[in-house]
């Protein structure tokens, strides 16, 4: 496209229009779903549309998003769907939850973003209630935008705490898309093409296999390659939440213990209450040295990160230097806004017993239809409202999606595994709607069951 500031003012002017404007009407939303088609090949990712139009199939692949409230949302011709997707664990208070827009409209007025010289009240008032809701002596925190770099915070912090370069972490692991959270992902399609990766060594275990994290520990220590860090997911989010066995995370705090590594966890997607506690590694009361929390953080509503971590640790971020990781636009006031009225929303509802109570609910139900389908499905997996369910292949798994997108409901698929799909609603969802899923769900397994050919 040529440069045009002219064309860029006049299309920007337009826009604003719009979006101070109040619901569009069905002429200007067919224009806007045509518009907005365009621009996504044109100008922003070309495949994404071609992924729409094959997980939706059948159905309205060109849905163009509009608003949302609670688990529901709608797209510019008014259609509702269930949100089962949670925008990847990013909802877990629902669309546009009004106590977090209010709060982030508040500050907006007041001001969004730190003078960086001063001290910004609302960046201390997040730290301290971070170190308030964190397991165990953790204190400390440091905000960004987005989980990878949380994730890259976490790596670089144990890395000048130990004085160590290397880091085991599990197989199908998701902890980001930059350079140094992509080194610790566990899978060849996203490793690969960007080439070289993080200098040090980065050894990839199956994940809760516990005696493997030792034997790689043990090997290292007897070759004189140094760890840093364990770094692992309570639960793995991306491959489609596989949940480990029970005596994992006692056994990684353990096992790092005794060899002197670090222990970090990624809750950026198991944190803030999504698999029915607070913090993922609540279901086991073990205490890591990193913690690394994104997503559902600032409320569905603006993008924050941390990584925390105890006072010991947190010695090398403030000393000799304490700008040796600093970031301009990440948790500034705005953001922070969101994640304080966030972190109050998730205590007075305590949303994690929503979580975990919603998930006792469908879990039982979502084992049954497997059982009574076991050709179509492998298994159903995953705590809280962070569940998995697993196809035979992925063709059921796209068939599977397509058919719950035509009904209404929103899911998709895994980062990590092509034939599984997630049920991953906001917490919010009301009982009715978990009922409405169940029903569409099995709907769609019939529906599969009578057409697919099985090989
Ligand atoms: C989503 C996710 C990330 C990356 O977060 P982004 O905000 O997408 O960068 C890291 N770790 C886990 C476990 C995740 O689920």
């Amino acid at each position: 496209m040529p440069q045009s500031l002219q064309e860029a003012l006049a299309y920007s002017d337009r826009w604003l229009q719009i979006i101070h404007g109040g619901d569009v009407g069905e002429a200007q939303a067919k224009q806007i779903i045509e518009e907005s088609k365009n621009n996504f090949a044109e100008h922003f990712n070309r495949g994404w549309l071609e992924y729409r139009k094959s997980v939706t199939e059948a159905g309205d692949w060109a849905c163009v998003e509009w608003k949302g409230s609670g688990a529901v949302f709608r797209d510019i011709l008014g259609r509702e769907y269930i949100d089962c997707l949670g925008g990847y664990g990013m909802m877990d208070l629902g669309w546009s939850h009004p106590d977090v827009v209010s709060a982030v409209r508040a500050q907006l007025q007041r001001t969004p973003m730190p003078s960086q010289e001063l001290i910004d009240p609302l960046r201390g008032v997040l730290a301290r209630l971070m170190a308030e809701i964190t397991p165990g002596d953790i204190q400390y925190s440091f905000f960004a935008a987005s989980g990878t770099e949380a994730i890259e915070g976490a790596i670089k912090l144990a890395k000048m705490y130990t004085h160590k370069n290397g880091f085991i972490v599990a197989v199908k692991a998701f902890h980001g898309k930059t350079m140094g959270s992509l080194s610790m992902m566990g899978k060849s399609d996203y490793r690969t093409p960007p080439g070289t990766l993080y200098g040090g060594p980065v050894y990839h275990v199956p994940y809760g296999d516990a005696d493997a994290v030792e034997r790689q520990l043990d090997i290292c220590a007897k070759v004189g390659i140094e760890i840093a860090a364990v770094l692992m997911e309570p639960i793995q989010g991306e491959a489609g939440a596989i949940v480990p066995p029970d005596d994992f995370w006692p056994r990684l705090r353990e096992i790092t213990r005794r060899y002197g590594v670090l222990l970090i966890a990624d809750e950026v997607q198991t944190g803030m209450g999504r698999t029915g506690k607070l913090w993922g590694v609540e279901h086991w009361e073990v205490v890591p040295d990193i913690l690394a929390v994104a997503k559902s953080l600032g409320g569905g509503v603006m993008p924050i990160s941390a990584f925390c971590a105890n006072a010991e640790i947190w010695q090398v971020m403030m000393d000799p230097n304490p700008f040796i990781h600093t970031t301009t636009t990440g948790g500034g006031a705005l953001a922070c806004s969101a994640a304080i009225a966030a972190i109050n929303v998730t205590l007075r509802d305590r949303l994690w017993e929503q979580a975990a109570q919603k998930g006792n609910y469908l879990l039982p139900r979502l084992h049954a239809l497997a059982e009574k389908y076991p050709h179509i499905f492998n298994s159903v997996t995953g705590k809280g409202l962070l569940i998995g369910l697993h196809f035979k292949d992925s063709a059921i798994g796209y068939k599977a999606a397509a058919g719950l997108f035509q009904r209404g409901v929103l899911v998709a698929g895994t980062l990590t595994s092509a034939h599984t799909i997630r049920i991953e609603p906001p917490l919010v969802i009301t009982q009715e709607q978990l009922d409405q899923v169940l029903d569409r769900l099995t709907d769609v397994i019939e529906e599969i069951a009578r057409t697919h050919s099985f090989d």
